[in-house]
Protein backbone atom coordinates (compact mmCIF):
# COMPACT_ATOMS: atom_id res chain seq x y z
CA UNK A 1 0.00 0.00 0.00
CA UNK A 2 2.76 2.41 0.68
CA UNK A 3 4.90 1.70 -2.12
CA UNK A 4 1.95 2.41 -4.69
CA UNK A 5 1.34 5.75 -2.43
CA UNK A 6 5.19 7.13 -2.68
CA UNK A 7 5.21 6.47 -6.10
CA UNK A 8 1.46 8.43 -6.32
CA UNK A 9 3.64 10.93 -4.11
CA UNK A 10 6.61 11.23 -6.12
CA UNK A 11 4.39 12.20 -9.25
CA UNK A 12 2.62 14.88 -7.69
CA UNK A 13 5.82 16.85 -5.78
CA UNK A 14 9.24 18.36 -6.72
CA UNK A 15 12.21 15.90 -6.96
CA UNK A 16 13.90 15.22 -3.75
CA UNK A 17 10.86 16.14 -1.77
CA UNK A 18 9.81 12.16 -1.54
CA UNK A 19 11.79 10.39 1.35
CA UNK A 20 12.23 7.18 1.63
CA UNK A 21 15.77 6.22 2.72
CA UNK A 22 15.95 4.49 5.86
CA UNK A 23 18.84 6.51 6.80
CA UNK A 24 16.93 9.95 6.03
CA UNK A 25 13.88 8.74 7.56
CA UNK A 26 15.44 8.48 11.29
CA UNK A 27 15.86 12.17 11.08
CA UNK A 28 12.24 12.83 11.79
CA UNK A 29 11.64 9.63 14.18
CA UNK A 30 10.51 11.33 17.01
CA UNK A 31 10.37 15.12 17.99
CA UNK A 32 12.14 17.08 21.46
CA UNK A 33 10.15 14.28 23.42
CA UNK A 34 12.65 11.80 22.10
CA UNK A 35 11.21 9.00 24.77
CA UNK A 36 8.95 7.73 22.13
CA UNK A 37 10.01 6.99 18.59
CA UNK A 38 8.75 5.68 15.28
CA UNK A 39 10.12 5.63 11.85
CA UNK A 40 8.27 7.35 9.51
CA UNK A 41 6.64 5.17 6.39
CA UNK A 42 7.28 8.04 4.11
CA UNK A 43 8.76 11.87 5.02
CA UNK A 44 7.39 14.49 1.64
CA UNK A 45 8.49 18.15 1.76
CA UNK A 46 5.82 19.81 0.11
CA UNK A 47 5.91 23.64 -1.09
CA UNK A 48 2.96 24.84 -1.33
CA UNK A 49 -0.80 24.32 -0.39
CA UNK A 50 -1.71 22.60 -3.12
CA UNK A 51 0.66 20.22 -2.59
CA UNK A 52 0.01 19.77 1.13
CA UNK A 53 -3.48 19.19 -0.56
CA UNK A 54 -2.53 16.73 -3.21
CA UNK A 55 -0.57 14.68 -0.36
CA UNK A 56 -3.53 14.20 1.76
CA UNK A 57 -5.82 13.19 -0.81
CA UNK A 58 -3.76 10.59 -1.86
CA UNK A 59 -3.18 9.51 1.83
CA UNK A 60 -7.05 9.38 1.93
CA UNK A 61 -7.58 7.22 -1.21
CA UNK A 62 -5.63 4.71 -0.07
CA UNK A 63 -6.65 5.15 3.60
CA UNK A 64 -3.12 5.97 5.04
CA UNK A 65 -2.78 7.91 7.58
CA UNK A 66 -0.50 11.34 7.88
CA UNK A 67 0.80 13.54 10.76
CA UNK A 68 2.15 17.23 9.89
CA UNK A 69 5.67 17.89 11.67
CA UNK A 70 6.84 21.90 11.35
CA UNK A 71 10.40 22.13 13.09
CA UNK A 72 10.09 18.91 15.39
CA UNK A 73 10.51 20.92 18.85
CA UNK A 74 7.23 19.70 20.46
CA UNK A 75 7.42 18.04 23.67
CA UNK A 76 4.65 15.94 23.71
CA UNK A 77 5.47 13.78 21.19
CA UNK A 78 2.61 15.19 19.11
CA UNK A 79 4.57 14.62 15.37
CA UNK A 80 5.40 11.69 16.41
CA UNK A 81 5.24 9.69 13.17
CA UNK A 82 3.40 6.68 12.07
CA UNK A 83 5.75 3.60 10.62
CA UNK A 84 2.54 3.26 8.58
CA UNK A 85 1.58 6.81 7.27
CA UNK A 86 3.00 9.61 5.64
CA UNK A 87 5.08 12.53 7.86
CA UNK A 88 4.39 16.01 5.98
CA UNK A 89 7.10 18.19 6.58
CA UNK A 90 6.62 21.75 6.15
CA UNK A 91 9.85 22.99 6.33
CA UNK A 92 10.25 24.14 2.93
CA UNK A 93 7.26 26.03 3.06
CA UNK A 94 8.72 29.09 4.52
CA UNK A 95 7.85 32.30 2.97
CA UNK A 96 6.08 35.64 4.70
CA UNK A 97 3.84 36.22 1.75
CA UNK A 98 2.07 39.49 2.90
CA UNK A 99 3.52 42.25 5.78
CA UNK A 100 0.07 44.44 6.17
CA UNK A 101 1.17 47.29 8.74
CA UNK A 102 -1.40 49.40 8.99
CA UNK A 103 -3.72 46.45 9.78
CA UNK A 104 -1.23 45.14 11.88
CA UNK A 105 -1.41 41.73 10.01
CA UNK A 106 1.25 39.19 8.49
CA UNK A 107 0.51 36.49 6.56
CA UNK A 108 3.06 33.53 6.41
CA UNK A 109 3.67 30.05 5.82
CA UNK A 110 3.49 27.38 8.52
CA UNK A 111 6.83 26.19 8.49
CA UNK A 112 7.78 29.92 9.31
CA UNK A 113 9.88 30.14 12.52
CA UNK A 114 8.40 32.21 15.29
CA UNK A 115 11.22 34.30 15.56
CA UNK A 116 11.27 35.13 11.91
CA UNK A 117 7.68 37.02 12.42
CA UNK A 118 9.45 39.59 14.70
CA UNK A 119 12.64 39.96 12.87
CA UNK A 120 10.45 40.98 9.57
CA UNK A 121 8.82 43.77 11.53
CA UNK A 122 11.04 44.58 14.00
CA UNK A 123 12.66 47.65 12.16
CA UNK A 124 9.08 48.91 11.89
CA UNK A 125 8.38 49.03 15.47
CA UNK A 126 6.41 45.85 15.71
CA UNK A 127 6.91 42.10 16.69
CA UNK A 128 4.88 39.03 17.04
CA UNK A 129 3.84 38.33 20.89
CA UNK A 130 3.75 34.66 21.58
CA UNK A 131 7.33 33.87 22.16
CA UNK A 132 7.90 30.08 22.98
CA UNK A 133 11.38 29.73 24.42
CA UNK A 134 11.98 28.14 21.43
CA UNK A 135 11.13 31.13 18.88
CA UNK A 136 14.29 30.58 17.22
CA UNK A 137 13.47 27.18 15.60
CA UNK A 138 9.86 25.96 16.06
CA UNK A 139 7.42 27.05 12.97
CA UNK A 140 4.45 28.98 13.51
CA UNK A 141 2.02 26.22 12.19
CA UNK A 142 3.71 23.94 14.80
CA UNK A 143 3.03 27.02 17.60
CA UNK A 144 -0.77 26.98 15.74
CA UNK A 145 -1.61 23.29 16.50
CA UNK A 146 -0.16 23.29 19.65
CA UNK A 147 -1.48 26.99 20.92
CA UNK A 148 1.96 27.19 22.30
CA UNK A 149 2.58 29.94 24.97
CA UNK A 150 5.72 31.92 26.35
CA UNK A 151 7.04 34.07 29.23
CA UNK A 152 4.76 37.12 27.80
CA UNK A 153 1.81 35.36 27.47
CA UNK A 154 0.69 36.50 31.30
CA UNK A 155 0.00 39.51 29.55
CA UNK A 156 -0.15 38.94 25.95
CA UNK A 157 -2.42 36.06 25.53
CA UNK A 158 -1.33 32.49 23.78
CA UNK A 159 -1.32 31.98 20.28
CA UNK A 160 -4.93 31.42 20.10
CA UNK A 161 -5.24 35.15 20.76
CA UNK A 162 -2.62 36.46 18.14
CA UNK A 163 -3.83 34.36 15.15
CA UNK A 164 -6.98 36.13 12.64
CA UNK A 165 -7.11 33.23 10.16
CA UNK A 166 -5.83 30.14 9.05
CA UNK A 167 -5.82 28.55 5.76
CA UNK A 168 -5.97 24.63 5.96
CA UNK A 169 -5.89 21.63 4.21
CA UNK A 170 -8.92 19.55 5.57
CA UNK A 171 -8.25 15.52 6.20
CA UNK A 172 -10.24 15.49 2.99
CA UNK A 173 -7.94 16.96 0.95
CA UNK A 174 -9.94 20.19 0.68
CA UNK A 175 -8.46 23.83 1.19
CA UNK A 176 -10.46 26.02 2.92
CA UNK A 177 -10.19 29.41 5.35
CA UNK A 178 -11.28 29.62 8.87
CA UNK A 179 -11.18 33.41 9.58
CA UNK A 180 -11.92 34.92 13.17
CA UNK A 181 -14.31 37.29 11.28
CA UNK A 182 -16.34 34.08 9.98
CA UNK A 183 -19.96 34.32 11.52
CA UNK A 184 -20.91 31.13 13.47
CA UNK A 185 -18.89 28.56 15.34
CA UNK A 186 -15.23 29.47 16.61
CA UNK A 187 -13.81 27.54 14.13
CA UNK A 188 -10.33 28.92 14.04
CA UNK A 189 -10.74 28.87 17.75
CA UNK A 190 -11.04 25.06 17.24
CA UNK A 191 -8.44 24.62 15.02
CA UNK A 192 -5.67 26.41 17.16
CA UNK A 193 -4.44 23.44 19.77
CA UNK A 194 -5.83 20.42 18.07
CA UNK A 195 -2.48 19.15 17.56
CA UNK A 196 -2.42 18.07 14.06
CA UNK A 197 -5.68 15.51 14.24
CA UNK A 198 -8.13 18.23 12.49
CA UNK A 199 -5.99 18.95 8.87
CA UNK A 200 -2.98 20.61 7.78
CA UNK A 201 -2.58 24.89 8.36
CA UNK A 202 -0.71 26.00 4.96
CA UNK A 203 -1.22 29.40 5.44
CA UNK A 204 -1.48 31.68 8.93
CA UNK A 205 -2.42 35.15 9.51
CA UNK A 206 -1.14 36.57 12.25
CA UNK A 207 -1.66 39.54 14.38
CA UNK A 208 1.23 41.74 14.70
CA UNK A 209 1.67 44.50 17.92
CA UNK A 210 3.39 47.66 18.45
CA UNK A 211 6.66 47.48 20.17
CA UNK A 212 6.03 49.04 24.25
CA UNK A 213 7.02 52.64 24.68
CA UNK A 214 9.45 51.22 27.85
CA UNK A 215 10.40 48.07 29.25
CA UNK A 216 12.40 47.56 32.72
CA UNK A 217 13.74 43.74 33.34
CA UNK A 218 14.60 42.78 36.86
CA UNK A 219 16.25 40.01 38.55
CA UNK A 220 15.44 39.03 41.69
CA UNK A 221 17.30 36.86 43.59
CA UNK A 222 15.61 35.42 46.61
CA UNK A 223 16.62 32.54 50.00
CA UNK A 224 13.66 30.64 48.97
CA UNK A 225 11.45 29.57 46.16
CA UNK A 226 8.28 30.12 49.21
CA UNK A 227 9.78 33.83 49.56
CA UNK A 228 9.84 33.84 45.28
CA UNK A 229 6.18 32.47 45.61
CA UNK A 230 4.90 35.14 47.84
CA UNK A 231 6.45 37.78 45.70
CA UNK A 232 4.81 36.65 42.64
CA UNK A 233 1.80 36.60 44.22
CA UNK A 234 2.03 39.78 45.86
CA UNK A 235 2.53 42.01 42.57
CA UNK A 236 -0.45 40.08 40.89
CA UNK A 237 -2.30 41.03 44.03
CA UNK A 238 -1.22 44.89 43.78
CA UNK A 239 -2.62 44.94 40.11
CA UNK A 240 0.72 44.81 37.93
CA UNK A 241 -0.01 42.61 35.03
CA UNK A 242 3.73 42.39 34.11
CA UNK A 243 4.73 41.08 30.40
CA UNK A 244 6.09 38.23 32.31
CA UNK A 245 7.05 36.37 35.84
CA UNK A 246 9.14 33.76 35.40
CA UNK A 247 10.81 32.04 38.20
CA UNK A 248 13.48 28.86 38.24
CA UNK A 249 14.86 27.24 41.43
CA UNK A 250 18.51 26.70 42.96
CA UNK A 251 18.61 23.48 40.58
CA UNK A 252 17.48 25.01 37.88
CA UNK A 253 19.80 27.78 38.17
CA UNK A 254 22.97 25.14 38.76
CA UNK A 255 22.01 24.12 35.57
CA UNK A 256 21.65 27.17 33.35
CA UNK A 257 25.07 28.54 34.92
CA UNK A 258 26.99 25.70 34.29
CA UNK A 259 25.63 25.80 30.52
CA UNK A 260 25.42 29.59 29.53
CA UNK A 261 27.40 30.68 32.80
CA UNK A 262 24.20 33.76 33.08
CA UNK A 263 25.86 34.84 36.81
CA UNK A 264 22.74 34.72 38.62
CA UNK A 265 23.20 35.73 41.93
CA UNK A 266 24.76 32.67 43.83
CA UNK A 267 23.62 31.15 46.98
CA UNK A 268 19.94 32.06 45.39
CA UNK A 269 17.11 29.51 46.42
CA UNK A 270 15.24 31.03 43.67
CA UNK A 271 14.89 33.93 41.49
CA UNK A 272 12.73 35.84 39.83
CA UNK A 273 12.59 37.40 36.78
CA UNK A 274 9.81 39.98 36.14
CA UNK A 275 9.10 42.24 32.92
CA UNK A 276 7.39 45.23 33.24
CA UNK A 277 5.99 47.16 29.39
CA UNK A 278 4.19 49.45 28.26
CA UNK A 279 3.77 53.46 28.19
CA UNK A 280 6.94 55.20 30.19
CA UNK A 281 5.35 56.49 32.55
CA UNK A 282 3.23 53.48 33.90
CA UNK A 283 6.25 51.19 33.85
CA UNK A 284 8.24 53.75 36.30
CA UNK A 285 5.17 53.83 38.54
CA UNK A 286 4.89 49.82 38.68
CA UNK A 287 8.73 49.52 39.05
CA UNK A 288 8.81 51.58 42.36
CA UNK A 289 5.49 49.13 43.29
CA UNK A 290 8.03 45.83 42.42
CA UNK A 291 10.85 47.15 43.96
CA UNK A 292 8.77 47.24 47.36
CA UNK A 293 7.06 44.37 47.00
CA UNK A 294 10.68 42.44 46.18
CA UNK A 295 11.85 43.83 49.55
CA UNK A 296 12.42 40.64 50.71
CA UNK A 297 14.94 39.88 47.89
CA UNK A 298 18.73 39.56 48.85
CA UNK A 299 19.37 40.82 45.37
CA UNK A 300 17.71 43.16 42.83
CA UNK A 301 19.13 43.65 39.55
CA UNK A 302 17.83 46.21 36.92
CA UNK A 303 18.97 45.86 32.76
CA UNK A 304 20.28 49.21 31.91
CA UNK A 305 19.62 48.11 28.19
CA UNK A 306 18.97 45.86 25.38
CA UNK A 307 22.04 43.67 26.20
CA UNK A 308 21.47 43.35 29.93
CA UNK A 309 18.09 42.49 29.47
CA UNK A 310 18.97 39.78 27.27
CA UNK A 311 21.83 38.52 29.41
CA UNK A 312 19.17 38.15 32.26
CA UNK A 313 16.92 36.23 29.75
CA UNK A 314 19.63 33.87 28.45
CA UNK A 315 19.69 31.83 31.96
CA UNK A 316 16.16 31.39 31.76
CA UNK A 317 15.69 30.88 27.79
CA UNK A 318 18.16 28.16 27.65
CA UNK A 319 17.06 26.56 30.79
CA UNK A 320 15.36 23.04 29.47
CA UNK A 321 18.83 22.31 27.64
CA UNK A 322 21.02 22.95 30.42
CA UNK A 323 19.67 20.92 32.47
CA UNK A 324 21.39 18.30 29.94
CA UNK A 325 24.46 19.47 32.07
CA UNK A 326 23.52 18.27 35.31
CA UNK A 327 21.46 15.01 34.14
CA UNK A 328 22.40 12.06 31.30
CA UNK A 329 18.05 12.24 30.81
CA UNK A 330 15.36 14.31 31.84
CA UNK A 331 11.36 14.68 31.61
CA UNK A 332 10.16 17.80 30.75
CA UNK A 333 6.75 18.34 32.34
CA UNK A 334 4.52 20.59 31.87
CA UNK A 335 1.21 21.03 33.76
CA UNK A 336 -0.42 24.41 35.64
CA UNK A 337 -2.33 25.42 38.66
CA UNK A 338 -3.77 28.52 40.31
CA UNK A 339 -1.27 30.92 40.97
CA UNK A 340 -1.90 30.55 44.68
CA UNK A 341 -2.14 26.85 44.95
CA UNK A 342 2.23 27.25 43.55
CA UNK A 343 3.77 26.87 46.95
CA UNK A 344 1.66 23.76 47.73
CA UNK A 345 2.66 21.99 44.43
CA UNK A 346 6.16 23.07 44.81
CA UNK A 347 6.27 21.49 48.43
CA UNK A 348 4.44 18.08 47.06
CA UNK A 349 6.85 17.72 44.12
CA UNK A 350 9.54 18.38 46.53
CA UNK A 351 8.25 15.55 48.94
CA UNK A 352 7.97 13.37 45.69
CA UNK A 353 10.99 13.81 44.41
CA UNK A 354 12.78 12.69 48.40
CA UNK A 355 10.24 9.64 48.05
CA UNK A 356 11.52 8.44 44.56
CA UNK A 357 15.00 9.37 44.89
CA UNK A 358 14.69 11.34 41.62
CA UNK A 359 15.69 15.11 41.30
CA UNK A 360 13.41 17.66 40.05
CA UNK A 361 14.29 21.01 38.60
CA UNK A 362 11.64 23.72 38.56
CA UNK A 363 11.50 26.62 36.05
CA UNK A 364 8.09 27.98 35.77
CA UNK A 365 6.12 30.58 33.78
CA UNK A 366 5.16 31.94 37.72
CA UNK A 367 2.70 34.31 36.51
CA UNK A 368 0.54 31.86 34.65
CA UNK A 369 0.98 29.11 37.51
CA UNK A 370 2.47 27.04 34.13
CA UNK A 371 5.01 24.68 36.03
CA UNK A 372 7.57 23.28 34.08
CA UNK A 373 9.57 20.79 36.11
CA UNK A 374 12.69 19.08 34.63
CA UNK A 375 12.37 15.78 35.91
CA UNK A 376 16.11 14.32 35.99
CA UNK A 377 17.49 10.76 35.90
CA UNK A 378 20.09 8.71 34.58
CA UNK A 379 19.08 6.55 31.73
CA UNK A 380 21.93 3.86 32.23
CA UNK A 381 20.93 3.09 35.67
CA UNK A 382 18.07 0.42 35.76
CA UNK A 383 14.52 1.67 36.92
CA UNK A 384 15.52 5.03 36.98
CA UNK A 385 13.59 6.02 33.59
CA UNK A 386 10.46 4.19 35.25
CA UNK A 387 10.55 6.13 38.72
CA UNK A 388 10.88 9.48 36.70
CA UNK A 389 8.19 8.48 34.82
CA UNK A 390 6.17 7.91 38.08
CA UNK A 391 7.28 11.40 39.63
CA UNK A 392 6.14 13.12 35.75
CA UNK A 393 2.94 11.17 35.98
CA UNK A 394 2.15 12.06 39.79
CA UNK A 395 3.55 15.96 39.32
CA UNK A 396 0.46 15.84 36.59
CA UNK A 397 -2.25 14.50 39.51
CA UNK A 398 -1.34 17.06 41.84
CA UNK A 399 -1.98 19.74 39.30
CA UNK A 400 -5.54 18.31 38.68
CA UNK A 401 -5.45 17.96 42.18
CA UNK A 402 -5.14 21.40 42.74
CA UNK A 403 -7.56 22.16 40.00
CA UNK A 404 -5.39 22.57 37.15
CA UNK A 405 -4.34 20.86 34.20
CA UNK A 406 -1.81 18.32 32.46
CA UNK A 407 -0.62 20.73 29.87
CA UNK A 408 -0.39 24.55 30.25
CA UNK A 409 1.29 24.99 26.64
CA UNK A 410 3.25 21.78 25.41
CA UNK A 411 -0.13 19.76 24.23
CA UNK A 412 -0.89 16.47 24.65
CA UNK A 413 0.18 14.91 22.16
CA UNK A 414 1.21 10.79 22.50
CA UNK A 415 2.54 11.53 25.85
CA UNK A 416 -0.26 12.80 28.14
CA UNK A 417 -2.92 10.94 26.12
CA UNK A 418 -2.94 8.37 29.03
CA UNK A 419 -3.63 11.04 31.60
CA UNK A 420 -7.09 12.62 29.89
CA UNK A 421 -9.06 10.51 31.48
CA UNK A 422 -7.69 11.67 34.79
CA UNK A 423 -9.40 15.27 33.99
CA UNK A 424 -12.29 14.41 31.56
CA UNK A 425 -14.78 12.18 31.54
CA UNK A 426 -16.00 9.28 29.33
CA UNK A 427 -19.20 11.14 28.32
CA UNK A 428 -15.90 14.66 27.76
CA UNK A 429 -13.47 12.49 25.57
CA UNK A 430 -16.25 11.17 23.29
CA UNK A 431 -17.87 14.79 22.81
CA UNK A 432 -14.79 15.72 21.76
CA UNK A 433 -14.09 12.93 19.53
CA UNK A 434 -17.09 14.33 17.93
CA UNK A 435 -15.51 17.34 17.08
CA UNK A 436 -13.05 15.38 15.89
CA UNK A 437 -14.96 13.16 13.25
CA UNK A 438 -16.73 16.42 11.96
CA UNK A 439 -13.36 17.21 10.28
CA UNK A 440 -11.95 13.80 10.36
CA UNK A 441 -14.22 10.94 9.65
CA UNK A 442 -11.78 8.61 8.68
CA UNK A 443 -9.26 9.49 11.50
CA UNK A 444 -6.02 9.40 9.42
CA UNK A 445 -5.02 13.32 10.68
CA UNK A 446 -2.47 12.21 13.46
CA UNK A 447 -4.21 9.35 15.04
CA UNK A 448 -3.13 8.26 18.25
CA UNK A 449 -2.93 11.68 19.56
CA UNK A 450 -4.40 13.75 22.08
CA UNK A 451 -7.24 10.74 22.45
CA UNK A 452 -6.15 8.23 24.75
CA UNK A 453 -8.56 5.21 23.52
CA UNK A 454 -9.89 5.76 20.21
CA UNK A 455 -13.02 5.01 20.13
CA UNK A 456 -15.18 6.40 17.44
CA UNK A 457 -14.89 6.95 13.21
CA UNK A 458 -12.98 3.93 12.33
CA UNK A 459 -10.26 4.82 14.89
CA UNK A 460 -10.16 1.28 15.55
CA UNK A 461 -10.03 -0.73 18.58
CA UNK A 462 -12.05 0.73 21.10
CA UNK A 463 -14.06 0.18 24.34
CA UNK A 464 -17.61 1.73 22.55
CA UNK A 465 -19.62 -1.00 20.91
CA UNK A 466 -22.53 0.94 20.16
CA UNK A 467 -23.57 4.32 18.95
CA UNK A 468 -22.89 7.37 20.43
CA UNK A 469 -25.31 8.20 23.14
CA UNK A 470 -25.18 12.03 21.52
CA UNK A 471 -25.90 10.47 18.27
CA UNK A 472 -28.89 8.02 19.62
CA UNK A 473 -30.39 10.51 21.25
CA UNK A 474 -30.47 12.60 17.77
CA UNK A 475 -28.38 15.38 19.40
CA UNK A 476 -25.02 14.69 16.86
CA UNK A 477 -24.40 12.36 13.48
CA UNK A 478 -21.86 10.28 13.38
CA UNK A 479 -20.72 10.05 9.79
C1 LIG B 1 13.94 24.25 24.30
C2 LIG B 1 12.46 24.29 24.09
C3 LIG B 1 11.72 25.31 24.67
C4 LIG B 1 10.34 25.36 24.49
N1 LIG B 1 9.64 26.38 25.06
C5 LIG B 1 8.32 26.46 24.87
C6 LIG B 1 7.56 27.53 25.45
O1 LIG B 1 8.10 28.41 26.12
N2 LIG B 1 6.23 27.55 25.23
C7 LIG B 1 5.60 26.59 24.49
O2 LIG B 1 4.38 26.66 24.35
N3 LIG B 1 6.28 25.57 23.93
C8 LIG B 1 7.61 25.48 24.09
N4 LIG B 1 8.31 24.44 23.54
C9 LIG B 1 7.58 23.39 22.78
C10 LIG B 1 7.54 23.58 21.24
O3 LIG B 1 8.61 24.38 20.79
C11 LIG B 1 6.21 24.16 20.79
O4 LIG B 1 5.17 23.24 21.07
C12 LIG B 1 6.16 24.52 19.31
O5 LIG B 1 4.96 25.16 19.00
C13 LIG B 1 6.31 23.32 18.38
O6 LIG B 1 6.54 23.82 17.07
P1 LIG B 1 7.21 22.88 15.98
O7 LIG B 1 7.25 23.61 14.68
O8 LIG B 1 8.49 22.37 16.44
O9 LIG B 1 6.12 21.73 15.90
P2 LIG B 1 6.31 20.16 15.81
O10 LIG B 1 7.01 19.64 17.00
O11 LIG B 1 6.86 19.80 14.49
O12 LIG B 1 4.79 19.71 15.87
C14 LIG B 1 4.01 19.96 17.01
C15 LIG B 1 2.55 19.56 16.73
O13 LIG B 1 2.02 20.41 15.74
C16 LIG B 1 1.52 19.67 14.63
N5 LIG B 1 1.79 20.49 13.45
C17 LIG B 1 2.99 20.96 13.04
N6 LIG B 1 2.83 21.74 11.95
C18 LIG B 1 1.51 21.75 11.68
C19 LIG B 1 0.70 22.37 10.68
N7 LIG B 1 1.22 23.13 9.73
N8 LIG B 1 -0.64 22.17 10.72
C20 LIG B 1 -1.21 21.37 11.68
N9 LIG B 1 -0.49 20.76 12.63
C21 LIG B 1 0.83 20.95 12.63
C22 LIG B 1 2.25 18.33 14.70
O14 LIG B 1 1.50 17.29 14.09
C23 LIG B 1 2.39 18.15 16.20
O15 LIG B 1 1.18 17.62 16.72
C24 LIG B 1 9.69 24.35 23.71
C25 LIG B 1 10.45 23.33 23.13
C26 LIG B 1 11.81 23.29 23.32
C27 LIG B 1 12.59 22.18 22.66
Amino acid sequence: MLDELTAALAGILPADSVITDPVRLRTYECDGLTYHRATPGVVVLPETAEQVAGVVRLCREAGVPFVARGSGTGLSGGALPREDGVLIVTSKMRRILEIDLPDRRAVVEPGVTNLAITEAVRDQGYYYAPDPSSQQICSIGGNVAENSGGAHCLKYGFTVNHVEACEIVTPDGDLVTLDRMDPGYDLLGAFVGSEGTLGIATKITVRLSRAPEAVTTVLAAFESIERGGEAVSAIIAAGIVPAAIEMMDALAIEAAEAAVACDYPRGAGAVLIVELDGPAQEVERQFAQLREICSGAFELRVAAGAEERAAIWKGRKSAFAAVGRISPAYIVQDGVVPRTALPRVLAEIDRLSAEHGIRVANVFHAGDGNLHPLVLFDDAEPGAGERAETVSGAILDLCIAHGGSITGEHGVGVDKAKHMPRMFSPDDLDTMQLVRCAFDPAGLSNPGKVFPTPRLCGEVPGVRKGAHPLVESGKAEQF
